[in-house]
């Protein structure tokens, strides 16, 4: 399962992210975490981009394309991911649309979601003072949250038009949200489980099963 969640800065993409992947066993692809580790480590991109977190801006599309490019290549996404905080431009959705089709793979769902903006703001503060993320003060959340309209909600539209986009709201506790979303994602396995088999594997899996049956019949 190929997993993206859209959303603004507060509307706990990261919580939901780290349970999805938990749960279904595929990584968690956050570039925000991947750029903070560039910096603790001290790597060329780390020092490049440190100022521009401190900001609140965008690193440039270039970096972000090839940071991505380089982590869906490695084995551990084979079996799907969970993208949280790329892509964050029409840039750069366009080009991960031409990197998985590159791959011959494609998006399963894009979640939505949504919270309201003074919501976004309240958690955000909250944050600030309980981690002291140096780009979660008042003005920094103003600017992140102000890119975010401009350059990332675009991509709603982009990927609505796919018929791929699921709206979540996100102004409850964490568990029911994970709920709605393990619910969108339970139905579209069994979906995408009956439309890729043919009619060989769905009877090899039926006599697999008779045979677990069997096996427990046999063992009382
Ligand atoms: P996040 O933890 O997702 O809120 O990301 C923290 C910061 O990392 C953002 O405010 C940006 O400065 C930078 N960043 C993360 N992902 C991207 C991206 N896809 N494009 C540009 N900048 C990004």
């Amino acid at each position: 399962m190929n997993i993206l969640l859209l959303g603004p800065q507060g509307s706990g993409k990261g919580t939901q992210a780290k349970r999805i992947s938990a749960e279904y066993g595929i990584p968690h692809v956050a570039t925000g975490d991947m750029l903070r580790e560039a910096i603790a480590a001290g790597t060329e991109l780390g020092r490049r981009v440190k100022p521009i977190l401190a900001r609140g801006d965008l690193v440039p599309d270039e970096d972000m394309i090839s940071l991505i490019r380089e982590r869906l290549s490695r084995d551990d996404t084979a079996e799907g991911f969970v993208l949280d905080g790329f892509p964050r431009t029409m840039a750069q959705a366009e080009a991960l649309d031409a990197m998985l089709r590159e791959i011959g793979r494609e998006l399963t769902v894009v979640f939505e979601l949504q919270l309201p903006e003074e919501v976004c703001i309240e958690r955000l503060v909250r944050r600030a003072r309980l981690e002291g993320r140096v780009d979660d003060t008042p003005e920094v959340v103003r600017r992140r949250l102000e890119l975010y309209h401009r350059e990332t909600e675009p991509l709603i539209e982009h990927y609505r038009a796919t018929g791929k986009l699921v709206g979540i709201h996100a102004d409850r506790p964490i568990p029911e949200v994970f709920a709605e979303i393990q619910e969108a994602l339970d139905h579209l396995s069994e979906d995408t489980m009956i439309i890729r088999k043919s009619a060989a594997e769905i009877e090899a899996m039926a006599s697999a099963g008779r045979v677990v049956v069997e096996t427990l019949t046999l063992l009382g």
